[in-house]
């Protein structure tokens, strides 16, 4: 197999080859057709999160076939499509994981963070922890959905939306701070559930402006801007903490700012009275296998669409430097 290996934080990737490995009981070996490339991956190779599998096959949006299967692996089968997600594991008894809270799970594994991952030919994963893909769709376009999609969907959960989509299910109003990967998937959701999007982008960014209108927000501007309307919730999810006081000032009385990244950097001192009223902050952290069934099965029905922009596997520092600078629109995908 061939892998994009990070070997120290902060220097690039390096080319790596050597056998694919077998799979023990529980787990498969996939053979990968296409892997995302996430923000966190960038805070992982920037060193920005402590404490990384070394050396690292980063990418945790994984889309492949099964090639084999361990022992005691159950409802798969070899050339299933499959996703692999950023849960790589969990423990299965800490007291998170029995509230349905996997989440945060205090023994949790992460796929290519704590465990391997997708910059890849190949990748081993538990199986329990890998969602059967219905074919038809292509594989890079689906990729997004693996972690952008559903860290989107969970913050949006959080921000007070459900899956159904009456007058009482949620914001109406609802600002995205960052219009990546997450917020062009989430967007199409909200717009289709009937949410006014308030998109909000690095100051002077027209061409995010103009994508985010494309999937239907009702308006688009700098992140330094008033929206036209008060918030009812806002997601951040670029790395920025001075976003957080911006979103409060954004939001209405009893309104949620929810934090939908792994990093941010520092949030900046803000007088009391932009949370006074009932506002709230909250971070989001990882997802749970529920998420990811309830979100994959609403895609379909809300014709979600990803933009994607395709680099071989062996261009992924490019495709994470263009991540850095904000070169591209939607989502980056790797295709070994
Ligand atoms: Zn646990
Ligand atoms: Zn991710």
């Amino acid at each position: 197999m061939r892998a994009m290996v990070l070997e120290r934080p902060r220097t690039p990737l390096v080319p790596r080859e050597h056998a694919a490995p077998a799979p023990a009981a529980g787990e498969i070996l996939i053979e990968i057709a296409a892997c995302g490339v996430c923000r966190t991956d960038l805070h992982v190779v920037d060193g920005e999160l402590p404490n990384s599998k070394l050396p690292l096959v980063p990418g945790h949006e994984i889309v492949g076939r099964v090639a084999a299967m361990g022992a005691a692996v159950e409802g798969l089968a070899v050339s299933e499509r499959v996703g692999v997600p950023w849960l790589g594991a969990t423990c299965g008894i800490c007291p998170y994981c029995r509230s349905g809270r996997e989440n945060l799970c205090d023994r949790a594994l992460f796929t290519g963070y704590t465990r391997d991952g997708g910059y890849a030919t190949h990748a081993i994963a538990d199986a329990r922890y890998c969602f059967p893909l219905p074919e038809r769709r292509d594989d890079a376009e689906i990729a997004p959905f693996l972690c952008a999609g559903l860290i989107g969907w969970r913050s949006y959960r959080m921000a007070g939306a459900t899956a159904s989509d009456g007058e009482d299910a949620g914001p109406r109003a609802l600002g995205l701070y960052g219009f990546g990967a997450a917020a062009h998937i989430l967007a199409q959701i909200a717009t289709w559930q009937g949410r006014r999007i308030y998109a909000f982008t690095r100051v002077g960014d027209e061409a995010a402006q103009a994508f985010a209108k494309s999937l239907g927000a009702v308006w688009a501007g700098g992140s330094d801007e008033v929206p036209p309307e008060p918030l009812d919730a806002a997601i951040i999810f670029a790395p920025v903490g001075a976003l957080v006081p911006m979103a409060l000032k954004a939001v209405k009385k009893g309104g949620r700012v929810v934090c939908g990244g792994i990093h941010m950097s520092d949030i900046p001192r803000f007088p009391y009275r932009l949370l006074w009223e009932e506002r709230q902050v909250l971070s989001v952290a990882n997802l749970t296998r529920a998420d990811a069934l309830e979100f994959l099965a609403l895609v379909p029905q809300a014709g979600v669409k990803t933009a994607v922009t395709r680099y071989p596997l062996a261009a992924a520092n490019d495709a994470l430097s263009d991540l850095r600078t904000g070169r591209l629109q939607g989502a980056a995908v790797l295709t070994p």
